[in-house]
């Protein structure tokens, strides 16, 4: 059954769910505050970068399935399920910022003129969805209308975002209320993947315990890969090694500079907040923080070792995005690596597939920008890998060896064979793994 279905927030996470609700056949309206977002994707112009994402948007804004508004109160009107996806960043104290979450409910309760379903699909703390209802009862309108609160957490993953939505490992639904119950697993109906319903707390910290596991993966093999380095033992043996036992699993065990993006840094800061708060001690936690800081300090060291004195030395990026197949450089390992290098007198000159759009609102006119990783190989004194691009791991090496003013290649994503990359005549070094 076709139902009306509003996205408030059309960021990320807002539009991916959006287009694919619309896809699944639901008449969905998105909302948005950022007025000249609105009137570009009215016109079908996407904000991001996301494999299908255009083609999806345009489509199903052709099939009339998929429309947006900035108005909250044109958005509400039809619809009885409402999924704020606003974002929720850190605070300066560590606790995630409630504030846009706490604009939307109080616009949706004054603006209501029937009853809702509010979706917690934000990443937000434990107990988020029991100070929702009590703010949407404190500021209704109309004392007669009925809101019911559930939390329904987003697995996406940027650059695979589409197929995570539509093909997920699991939906969560957090709901103490069985009409709401009903309706969410109708909605979801045509995705086939378990779904998990429970109680509001444990859906709301099943995304936080998930995020803080995978970070934590990414945290272990790091570490291991610095005993790798001194023990001459190699990351990418004892991570196979490791991973084929199913217990443990082959994913998220890359040695490399270290987990980035808009979530897995934002959501570990705010769990370890919301586990202190509770009293409970978080050292676990906050040594998965340590060693992602650490890790780039580790690998800017190794650019040091490589080139000797960075000072006045011309370093070739490829890769700005904190992961491929996305433009996202929030908390991207490259925006710490570049201004390290900068502040100690290294010129930048960088490449990335689709983020450089992004990059130069943080970097502007700071570092050159090249149109292809050839241009940024040409002349420079060495050349390090940041994100592991297919474009990269395909690259003309004999190509880049003649460009180059020396043959040194710094990896952090640890994309070529050590051994290979010594043949060639490189001198090339990464995590974890014997350099000749
Ligand atoms: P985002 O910054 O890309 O998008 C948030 C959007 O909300 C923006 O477009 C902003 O203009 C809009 N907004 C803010 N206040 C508003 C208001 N009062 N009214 C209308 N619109 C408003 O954020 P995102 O990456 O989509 O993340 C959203 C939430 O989803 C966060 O809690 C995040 O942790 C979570 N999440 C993100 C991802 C991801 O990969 N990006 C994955 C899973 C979960």
């Amino acid at each position: 059954m076709q139902r009306k279905i509003t996205i408030i927030g059309t960021g990320y996470v807002g539009l991916v769910t959006g287009a694919c609700f619309a896809e699944i056949g639901h008449k969905v309206v998105c909302v948005d505050r950022d007025k000249e977002k609105i009137k570009n994707l009215k016109k079908g112009i996407i904000p991001i970068y996301e494999p299908y994402l255009k083609e999806l948007v345009s489509k199903n804004i052709k099939k009339k399935r998929l429309n947006f508004t900035s108005s909250i109160k044109e958005g509400i009107k039809e619809s009885k399920i409402i999924f704020i996806c606003v974002g929720t960043p850190t605070r300066i104290d560590g606790n995630s910022d409630l504030s846009s979450i706490e604009v939307v409910i109080r616009e949706i309760a004054q603006l209501s003129i029937s009853n809702k379903i509010i979706v917690e699909k934000s990443t937000v703390p434990v107990k988020t969805a029991e100070y929702i209802k009590k703010n949407l009862d404190l500021y209704k309108k109309n004392k007669k209308l009925k809101f019911s609160v559930v939390s329904n957490p987003e697995f996406l993953r940027e650059g695979s975002a589409i197929k995570d939505f539509l093909k997920p490992d699991r939906i969560v639904i957090g709901t103490e209320d069985d009409k709401a119950k009903e309706i969410m697993l109708e909605i979801y109906s045509s995705i086939k993947a378990p779904k998990i319903v429970t109680d509001l707390k444990s859906a709301e910290l099943i995304k936080y315990v998930s995020n803080t596991f995978l970070a934590l993966k990414i945290s272990f093999i790091n570490f291991i890969a610095q005993i790798c380095e001194k023990t001459g033992a190699d990351i990418k043996e004892v991570a196979l090694g490791m991973g084929l036992d199913k217990r443990i699993g082959k994913l998220f065990l890359e040695a490399g500079i270290g987990y980035g993006g808009s979530c897995l840094p934002k959501d570990i800061k705010a769990f370890i907040r919301i586990v202190r708060d509770f009293g409970i001690d978080a050292t676990l936690l906050e040594s998965i923080e340590n060693i992602n800081k650490n890790q780039r300090e580790f690998f800017l060291q190794k650019i040091k070792d490589s080139l000797g004195n960075v000072s006045g030395k011309t370093v070739g990026i490829l890769g700005l995005a904190f992961k491929p197949n996305t433009d996202d450089v929030r908390e991207a390992p490259s925006v710490t690596i570049i201004n390290k290098l900068l502040g100690a007198g290294t010129k930048i000159k960088a490449y990335d597939p689709v983020a450089i759009d992004q990059a130069r609102k943080i970097f502007g006119k700071k570092i050159k920008f090249a149109k292809n990783l050839y241009e940024v190989a040409q002349n420079a004194d060495a050349l390090v890998i940041l994100t592991e691009w297919n474009e990269f791991k395909n690259m003309d090496l004999r190509k880049i060896k003649k460009l180059l003013k020396l043959p040194k290649i710094i990896d952090g994503r640890n994309v070529f064979d050590p051994a290979k990359m010594a043949r060639s005549g490189f001198n090339y070094s990464c995590i974890g793994r014997k350099t000749i």
